[in-house]
């Protein structure tokens, strides 16, 4: 017995969702857990809640991340969505092996959606169990805390519970829960869903929400649902060009994994890119290569025409003026995100003031880091140590280093105009140049031991060099090297 299990936990629920959106969703329970264990805990983040975190790290806190006891306040529920996966149009997708307990509001007064995922079946899972094993879920906790301490925009973790029971995928394996936190679950897909269904009042009601709740100083535009659009279009574009500025490749983005609010969701194949090479695809399941990582911001546009198809007739009564008006929308979102990009290249290269050859100077480094087999995280972390006068590291990432020399020197000369002193520009680009991400032979390696042997020492200690990403540690190289077999293609799998 844990001295605290006689504290029940308490949530604040406010479950606006379920209030303001009926026909987005079905009232369900979880499906009990035989024999859970807590694995692993997110103290700060349930802080940052508003929760108490003593309260929740025991038994008490145990029965409720395992989905066997419904906390005092929580309507649980499995929200419906449809979705364009891989191109075509599904629908009905929806909540299959999750369930939003509530909301709760944040010590910043931000209300955050509190779900469970892999607890079981819904009316949503269609053929699927509702389950989730294991290494699915410590993985999305892993990367998905990584993204956060890099400063990407994400959905949280904050439990994961093993339930005692097995999942069968190919073989048995371990179920686990993920406790997770975004700011919403409202996704492209949930507008499709209720376009799809023909229901106009719906879908409005869906935007009239999702404005409330994010985006509440589009309500006071002329157009609020014009705005609206802009606005999503804006915070994703912001969001794809983080990850494209960090080597980040979602693997499935499909509209049913695009939100509204611009948080990251759904770590199933994605993985950080280790030599760049722009054409990296990860996912075992996307052989043509669409979500490959220079194809994101391309696929961020289409899937924003998918939601602007569901918005036409709140934008105008005259349908073609309101298509004109969403095109205007659509064509801004390529100069928007690369301006994004743009910006945070800069800064990743030193830059502080704008030149007009700036992008042809960071896109000429892109050319010589894929020419010369050179790992994207190292180049821009060992760029500072370059400037320091320690060119070695640097060099040694290149197949043919001479070129990067060439590079170096037309840097050097344009860091040169913005005439910043070399330590400041240096330690300027620590912040945002990470050393360590999950690399995916570290992640595995954390996985695997977990899995297969019960440990979770790796995870732990990954989970902390991760959540430190710009401070070198000296002891920690391991974490900052790339696989040392790297040759053989790295494969992910959908977390089902
Ligand atoms: P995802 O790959 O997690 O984005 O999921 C795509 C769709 O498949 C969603 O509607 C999920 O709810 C559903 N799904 C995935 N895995 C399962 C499962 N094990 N059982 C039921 N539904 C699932
Ligand atoms: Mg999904």
């Amino acid at each position: 017995m844990d001295a605290h299990d006689h504290i029940r936990p308490h949530f604040n629920f406010d479950n606006s969702f379920a209030r303001s959106l009926e026909g987005f969703f079905i009232s369900c329970q979880a499906e009990p857990a035989s024999a859970p264990k807590l694995l692993q805990f997110n103290h700060a983040l349930a802080k940052e809640l508003g929760l108490d975190p003593v309260a929740l790290d025991s038994k008490a806190g145990l029965e409720i991340f395992s989905g066997n006891v419904t906390p005092e306040g929580s309507e649980p529920l499995a929200q419906g969505y449809a979705g364009h996966q891989f191109g075509g149009f599904a629908p009905q997708l929806g909540d299959g092996r999750a369930l939003l307990l509530g909301e709760v509001i944040d010590n910043l007064k931000q209300r955050r959606d509190i779900q469970l995922k892999g607890s079981g079946r819904t009316p949503f899972s269609r053929g699927g169990d509702g389950k989730a094993a294991l290494g699915p879920v410590l993985r999305e906790y892993l990367i998905g805390e990584s993204m956060h301490a890099l400063g990407v925009p994400t959905t949280r973790a904050l439990a994961a519970v093993t339930t005692g029971d097995d999942v069968y995928r190919e073989i048995p394996l371990p179920g686990a829960i993920l406790t997770r936190v975004a700011a919403s679950h409202i996704r492209i897909g949930t507008f499709e869903f209720g376009a799809a269904r023909g229901d106009v009042d719906k879908v409005r009601k869906l935007a009239d929400y999702s404005i409330a709740r994010h985006y509440p100083e589009t309500a006071n535009s002329e157009n609020q649902y014009l705005a609206f659009f802009e606005a999503v279009s804006d915070a994703q574009a912001a969001l794809v060009a983080r990850w494209m500025n960090i080597g980040f490749i979602h693997g499935v983005m499909n509209t049913d994994n695009m939100t509204i609010s611009g948080e990251t969701i759904d770590y199933g194949p994605c993985a950080f890119m280790d030599t760049y090479a722009p054409s990296t695809v990860f996912s075992s399941i996307d052989a043509q290569g669409r979500y490959a990582y220079a194809n994101q911001p391309v696929i961020l546009s289409w899937n924003l025409t998918r939601l602007a198809e569901t918005l036409i007739r709140f934008i105008n009564t005259d349908k073609d003026r309101a298509i004109e008006l969403l095109t205007d929308k659509i064509k801004a979102i390529q100069p928007l995100y690369e301006t994004y990009w743009l910006a945070g290249m800069r800064s990743k290269i030193g830059l502080s003031e704008k030149d007009p050859d700036d992008l042809e100077l960071i896109n000429d480094l892109l050319l010589v880091m894929e020419g010369g087999h050179a790992d994207f995280t190292l180049v821009f972390r060992r760029l500072a140590q370059a400037l320091r006068g320690h060119s070695d590291e640097i060099r040694q990432l290149f197949d043919e280093p001479d070129a990067f020399d060439v590079w170096a020197r037309r840097w050097r000369k344009r860091l040169k105009k913005d005439g910043v002193a070399v330590e400041t520009v240096a330690q300027a680009m620590d912040l945002v140049n990470p050393i360590y991400i999950p690399r995916n032979h570290k992640v595995e390696e954390a996985l695997t031991a977990a899995v297969d042997q019960e440990d979770m020492t790796p995870f732990a200690k990954l989970l902390t060099v991760l959540s430190h990403p710009f401070d070198e540690v000296v002891g920690n190289e391991a974490y900052a090297a790339p696989a040392p077999n790297s040759s053989i293609p790295y494969r992910t799998f959908c977390g089902t």
